[in-house]
């Protein structure tokens, strides 16, 4: 089996780190600073017989002011239309415009892939209380397949995700 996964949402939630994760290396650049990749960058996971192209996504969210980032959010969705699985990741602790803004994009998207809501940076929230009324909150915003909390530098439940991007080949 093959088949590509795309990860979307806004600067900082920690797309490139969980990229880094799932293939457990270091090809893609993380940063605080948002917008550190400017550029597409994928890596392939292999294992068995199942090979897949995960793909860091930037640019889904910006405004389109500006015709750079009109090129680049048409990038990005574009390669949004051949995928088998779109992981939206947020923070775990906030909810922004520019999550509006990526959820937006993916609702004019194609409707047949998976669409799995990674939530982030678990590791950081220390009442776990705190976490289900946002879970509820934005699980209401569109029909996610899964939900997902992860922690992307600590690699909590990353496993999961890359079973269920199997499942989705
Ligand atoms: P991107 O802009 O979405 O690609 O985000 P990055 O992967 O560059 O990460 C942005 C910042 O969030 C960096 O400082 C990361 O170290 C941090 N970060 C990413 N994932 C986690 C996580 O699971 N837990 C915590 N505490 N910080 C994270
Ligand atoms: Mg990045």
């Amino acid at each position: 089996y093959c088949g590509m996964v795309a990860i979307v949402g806004r600067p900082n939630v920690g797309k490139s780190t969980l990229l880094n994760k799932l293939l457990k290396q270091k090809i893609s650049i993380t940063s605080r600073k948002p917008q550190t990749t400017r550029h597409r960058i994928m890596g392939i996971h292999t294992d068995g017989p199942s090979q897949i192209v995960f793909i860091d996504t930037p640019g889904l969210h910006i405004d389109e002011k500006r015709a750079i980032n009109r090129l680049m959010n048409r990038a990005a969705a574009s390669s949004l239309a051949d995928v088998s699985m779109v992981i939206f990741v947020v923070d775990g602790m906030t909810w922004t415009a520019d999550d509006e803004m990526v959820l937006g994009k993916l609702r004019r998207g194609g409707e047949s892939r998976k669409t799995v809501l990674a939530i982030n940076k678990v590791d950081g929230i220390k009442e776990k209380e705190e976490l289900f009324p946002y879970l509820i909150e934005v699980s209401k915003k569109y029909p996610f397949d899964d939900i997902v909390p992860i922690s992307a530098k600590q690699g909590t439940n990353v496993e999961r995700l890359l079973d269920l991007a199997r499942e989705s080949l």
